[in-house]
């Protein structure tokens, strides 16, 4: 059978690209559709913009803190159009980007919605285009529970480009997105409550370190509750929203961000014309080579409900086109990912949390320090940072490391090498620090903590 492409690609988000311009370098036929915007969540609605909204807030502090170092300015001022507008710059300089480099690479790409027909078919706008095989790459959705006045909230794909700066912003959720929103808009001068439905935001997180960074991050001025729900929320005739929660107060916010999670963006993909078994949570179940229960499709990236991260889909793509054009076979390592929330101070994590170690080894060792980091000494600020390793006292392994404080994804993603190679602690020790540092102390904790 003569197809039009040896590979069709729904979806130009970061695993998609990947997949498509990989696979592509290897010799494949191959075209992507995408009907919203090139890169996907990363590019346009997540990380990117996120970690400019990040620095953004940061400057903040800067200011305040340069005063204990003999900066005399004047109170700053900030201009909200002024970063979205930037933001806004450069994601368009990423989107066509984007474009270019399927374009060099030899990827068609298609502006549209592509909707699969059949096992070898995918219609766009009214074009039937067939391929050996599908690649659903098309990610997730954020999901909004049904509360009673939902039409008035905003989700992460919305927060980026407010019309104005939300001087009172809430922010609903205890995951990645709130919790990084909640610091951004604090770091920017907004006055910011989180709620969390549950007694400690970042479930899955090592608990220490969930606890540090909640107290942490209240000093910045982030006001947290806990065990606290919205019940519904209201609209006031001057336009402000009346949150009501479950323990009968209420709030007032000019925006209500609701980060309650993602689902995967199936709607309207066509999947009642082909045979794909979904899990439980209603993801694309795949198995090792991507592949679903209709053979000639596969699909990888948020979209099959494993770690939501952009370097995790990219792997995949990676490993998809390797496979299946390059006569490599190849498995994605799902071990020792490192992962960040860039919240202030950051959170770093690699390997497995305190209660995971603990369930896992029989022997394991903490070594754990805090402390006020040299800068604060005279900056005024009261932030403390926290490090802590996880050893497996067998073997000697390091099997967790955590960190809160500045740059702890930079630091953790030299860490996370150290594991993936199965650094011992006797390794750490053996390590020369670099002084002065917050890092130092991961190679100069030599006094475990008793349990
Ligand atoms: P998460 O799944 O991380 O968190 C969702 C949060 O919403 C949880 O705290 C959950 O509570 C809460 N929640 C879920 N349903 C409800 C409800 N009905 N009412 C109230 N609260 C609810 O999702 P995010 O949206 O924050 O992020 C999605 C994914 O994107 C992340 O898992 C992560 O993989 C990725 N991401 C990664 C980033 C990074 O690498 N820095 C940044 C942003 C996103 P509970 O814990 O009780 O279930």
């Amino acid at each position: 059978m003569n197809y039009d492409y040896d590979l069709f690609v729904i979806g130009a988000g970061s695993g998609g690209v990947r997949a498509s311009r990989i696979a592509a370098s290897f010799g494949a036929k191959v075209a992507i559709c995408e009907d919203r915007y090139m890169g996907g969540t990363c590019v346009n609605v997540g990380c990117v913009p996120k970690k400019l909204y990040v620095y953004a807030s940061e400057y903040s502090a800067h200011f305040r803190e340069g005063k204990g170092f003999g900066w005399q300015t004047s109170e700053p001022n900030f201009d909200w159009p002024t970063l979205r507008d930037h933001k806004s710059d450069e994601i368009s300089r990423l989107n066509s980007i984007y474009d270019n480099m399927l374009a060099g690479a030899n990827v068609k790409v298609i502006h549209g919605r592509g909707k699969i027909i059949d096992p070898h078919t995918v219609e766009i706008a009214g074009k039937k285009i067939t391929s050996e095989r599908l690649l659903i790459a098309v990610g997730g959705w954020p999901f909004i529970p049904d509360i009673i006045g939902k039409e008035h909230v905003i989700s992460s794909n919305e927060i980026f480009d407010l019309e104005s700066f939300p001087k009172q912003l809430v922010v609903v959720g205890g995951g990645y997105i709130a919790v990084e929103f909640a610091g951004i808009f604090t770091g920017l001068g907004a006055e910011v409550t989180q709620l969390y439905r549950g007694d400690l935001f970042l479930r899955g997180f090592d608990d220490e370190t969930r606890e540090f960074a909640a107290e942490e991050i209240e000093k910045k001025g982030t006001n947290l509750r806990f065990n606290t729900d919205v019940t519904s929320i209201e609209k006031q005739p001057d336009g402000k929203l009346k949150v009501n929660l479950n323990d009968g107060s209420a709030i007032m916010a000019d925006a209500v961000l609701y980060a309650t999670g993602r689902k995967p963006h199936l709607h309207d993909l066509g999947m009642e014309n082909v045979d794909i078994t979904l899990t439980d949570r209603g993801y694309i179940e795949v198995n090792e080579q991507f592949q679903t229960s209709e053979s000639s499709i596969y699909a990888l990236g948020d979209v099959t409900g494993g770690m939501e991260l952009t370097p995790v889909a990219l792997a995949e793509g990676m490993a998809l086109a390797k496979s299946l054009y390059n006569s490599e076979p190849c498995q994605v390592d799902y071990s020792n990912i490192a992962t960040t929330v860039f919240c202030q101070p950051n959170i770093g994590t690699v390997g497995l949390s305190e209660e995971q170690a603990r369930s896992e080894y029989k022997n394991v060792i903490k070594y754990r320090s805090s402390f006020r980091a040299m800068k604060h000494t005279i900056s005024g600020s009261q932030e403390r940072t926290l490090l802590k390793l996880l050893v497996d006292g067998d073997t000697d392994k390091i099997v967790g490391a955590h960190m809160v404080g500045p740059d702890a994804g930079e630091i953790m993603q030299g860490l996370a090498i150290a594991l993936k190679a199965g650094a011992t602690k006797a390794d750490f020790d053996s390590t020369i620090g670099i002084h002065p540092t917050a890092a130092e102390e991961f190679v100069t904790m030599r006094e475990p903590v008793l349990d």
